[in-house]
């Protein structure tokens, strides 16, 4: 492990006015804790791997250098009147996930180029909208690309784009990557590229394919993982609720909240549109966000929910990868997520960079030995809440109460009698993502 100084304003990390200038609008005042550790050593041309929570300020930790090489190296050619032959080539290349983190990584990295001028030419390319707009967008390369890898593939194959000038590689949520089943595609992709090239890898968790992916392609890289408490100012609570009361106990807590944008997970498309009927006939108007909408409506809800048109949005966990709501207050765990490094990424979608969020979940007497797991996996301990007018029922509530308990043997001959058997439902031990 590599130690790293941790300079405390942007100024101390090396990056040039231009970049500087912008972060100042933007008004980040001082660098996230990834952000200082990350950028000197990225800027100095290091590969990196990075354990950061969503929230953390992690665009920007890999967008910022590979932005600032671009321009000193047209600004080298210019001086010296050299021009590099172009092509379909691509210089930085950003794997993400999902399609809206494509879009939203795509236009941040526009965001922070603005005083560069138009000479950075930044593209997204992802699945689910018509490849051909995307190959016209590419004629004569690009700078910078991020792309999901199925759709990368497919436009390497009609020669739209080639990877054998690529000088970055980052793998952003490297873990979702592999978790969506991107093995395939990213071994494809991993096997054009050059074999000179810097990498960046971020991963909000270190599964054993993270590992090994890792192992095969780094160099002698930096190792920065965040602590938890670096990432945000996160309340995390649970609430304990009887089983079927959980709508009531949401719609109340909304009411009672007044929340503006909260985001509330299910694990099921059509759980999305169910929970939303029942918030309607309690008077509350939901709007759902799921793989099964087309990618024109997906973007138009979420960005309606970005600009705080929507109150409450249902979501699946697509929701639930890096895309980034500003100050959003609330995140609610209707279902549990099904893995403990999804609790993680649904979580990270509220109190990001710093600011105070509010992450709930709300567990019924099925769900308490889920929550154990995902807990013991996440090394958190959350102490159960009742929420008066929704307090468990007596039997069901001392199981739930006493989750954190080791489960006694019950006193005397063992025939006391319990009232229900826990029962854990098969399904949510099994991996679970939903299809893009
Ligand atoms: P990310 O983890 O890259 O998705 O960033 C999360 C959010 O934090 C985004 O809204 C960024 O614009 C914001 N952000 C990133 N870095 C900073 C910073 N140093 N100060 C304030 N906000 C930041």
């Amino acid at each position: 492990m590599t130690t790293v100084t941790t300079p405390a304003n942007f100024t101390d990390l090396g990056l040039i006015p231009p970049l500087l200038a912008r972060l100042t609008e933007l008004e980040y005042q001082q660098p996230t804790p990834i952000q200082a550790q990350a950028i000197p050593s990225v800027l100095a041309g290091r590969d990196l791997i990075a354990g950061a929570n969503t929230g953390s300020g992690k665009t920007a930790t890999f967008a910022l250098p590979i932005l600032q090489h671009l321009f000193m190296q047209q600004q080298t050619e210019k001086s010296l009147s050299r021009k590099s032959s172009k092509g379909n080539y691509v210089t930085g290349l950003i794997l993400v996930p999902t399609r809206e983190l494509a879009k939203q990584v795509a236009d941040s990295i526009k965001s922070y180029a603005v005083h560069f001028n138009g000479v950075i030419k930044t593209l997204a390319v992802f699945g689910g909208v018509s490849a051909n707009t995307q190959m016209l967008a590419l004629r004569g390369g690009t700078d910078i690309l991020v792309a999901t890898p199925g759709r990368l593939l497919n436009l390497i194959s009609t020669n739209a784009i080639k990877l054998d000038r690529v000088k970055t590689l980052v793998l952003d949520e490297a873990d979702r990557m592999l978790s969506l089943g991107f093995t395939d595609e990213l071994s494809a992709l991993l096997a054009l590229l050059p074999k000179k090239k810097q990498i960046l890898l971020f991963s909000a968790t270190f599964p054993e394919q993270v590992q090994a992916l890792t192992q095969e392609l780094l160099n002698d890289p930096v190792e920065i993982q965040l602590q938890s408490s670096d990432a945000s100012t996160l309340v995390q609570r649970v609430f304990t609720v009887n089983k079927g009361g959980k709508t009531a106990l949401l719609a109340h807590l909304i009411k009672q909240h007044q929340w503006r944008q909260a985001l509330i997970f299910v694990n099921a498309k059509n759980s999305c549109n169910h929970l939303a009927e029942k918030l309607s006939k309690r008077g509350i108007t939901a709007e759902v966000f799921h793989g099964d909408k087309g990618q024109g409506a997906r973007n138009r809800v979420l960005d309606a929910f970005k600009a705080g048109e929507i109150d409450v949005l249902i979501a699946t966990d697509i929701a639930a990868r890096g895309i980034d709501i500003e100050k959003l207050p609330v995140v609610i765990n209707f279902d549990l997520p099904r893995s403990p490094s999804d609790y993680m990424h649904r979580i990270g979608r509220s109190g990001r960079a710093g600011e105070v969020g509010l992450a709930l979940s709300l567990i019924d007497h099925e769900d308490y030995h889920h929550f154990k797991v995902i807990e013991k996996k996440n090394k958190i301990r959350l102490e159960r809440e009742q929420v008066e007018g929704f307090e468990v029922d007596e039997i069901t509530g001392d199981s739930i109460l006493a989750a954190d308990k080791p489960m006694a043997k019950p006193e005397g001959s063992g025939k006391k009698k319990r009232k229900k058997k826990t029962t854990i439902n098969a399904d949510i031990w099994s991996g679970y993502s939903e299809p893009e």
